[in-house]
């Protein structure tokens, strides 16, 4: 399959690692659905696109909403056509000690990343399976591997990703479709900017003195989304500089 008959959803497109892993896919040729809670944000990534060739639409959805997706999708491919890549990337994040998380706080963030990543997912495989061709790539975290204080809903929730990714490639690995994920270390984002961190100051303690750029862990998508990926399956890439060697 070449990529200009290749279609891509990047769900949280609109900012952060979704924007970049949207822009590497559509420089390579893919038609790019941008989807995100953000209507602006997506707009914004769909006009860089644009700007440089590219071809892609801007939706508005919440993946933690099944109609929503539902509706998204329709439209995705009344636009663009079917989909063969899906890039699981939206997700949220807090720093809440255990002791005190709320269940509140505790369902919304298994709702988002996790149950969000499951209904998207459901949505596209069967089509996929039509086609016997498909990509699916999953956005962990390295607070999975390692663990993060004050982050056990977080953790738990890529922990989630990273043992549905397991199981999925394994259900699919003789229907042509591949599910690998991608555990990000540190990069600077909009998300990280947010939070409680000082980027300089964690960038100086990298083993490569600078953090993750969100292109980095783009370029890794882009390969696990290729037909020169064929081969790989159920898999981990990690992008962390190095921080973790596991
Ligand atoms: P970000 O907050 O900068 O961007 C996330 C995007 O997802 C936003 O545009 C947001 O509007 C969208 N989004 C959030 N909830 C949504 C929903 N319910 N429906 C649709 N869109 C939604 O975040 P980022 O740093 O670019 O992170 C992207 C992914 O990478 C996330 O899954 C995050 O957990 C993961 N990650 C990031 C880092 C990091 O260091 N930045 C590290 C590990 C993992």
């Amino acid at each position: 399959m070449s990529p200009e008959n290749k279609v891509a959803v990047v769900t949280g497109g609109g900012r952060g690692i979704g924007q970049a892993i949207a822009t590497v896919l559509a420089a390579k040729g893919v038609d790019v659905a941008i989807w995100d809670l953000d209507k602006a944000g997506a707009d914004n990534t769909v006009t860089t696109i644009r700007e440089n060739g590219g071809t892609a639409v801007a939706l508005e959805v919440d993946i933690a909403d099944r109609d929503s997706i539902t509706k998204a999708a329709n439209r995705t491919r009344t636009d663009l056509g079917p989909v063969n890549i899906l890039v699981n990337n939206a997700g949220i994040t807090a720093y809440e000690p255990f002791a005190t998380m709320t269940e509140d706080a505790w369902d919304r963030m298994i709702r988002v990343n996790l149950k969000g990543t499951f209904m998207v997912t459901q949505e596209f495989v069967a089509e996929m399976l039509d086609a016997g061709n498909g990509r699916i790539i999953n956005i962990s975290s390295s607070s999975a591997q390692t663990g993060a204080p004050a982050m056990a809903h977080y953790a738990a929730s890529k922990g989630g990703v990273i043992g549905f990714t397991k199981a999925l490639a394994m259900e699919f690995a003789d229907k042509g479709i591949t599910v690998n994920h991608v555990p990000p270390g540190f990069v600077d984002t909009p998300l990280v900017r947010e939070g409680p961190v000082d980027v300089e100051q964690v960038a100086t303690m990298m083993p490569m003195k600078r953090a993750g750029q969100p292109a980095d862990v783009a370029h890794a998508v882009a390969y696990l989304a290729s037909d020169e990926a064929a081969y790989v399956t159920g898999q981990t890439l990690s992008v962390n500089g190095g921080r973790y060697l596991f």
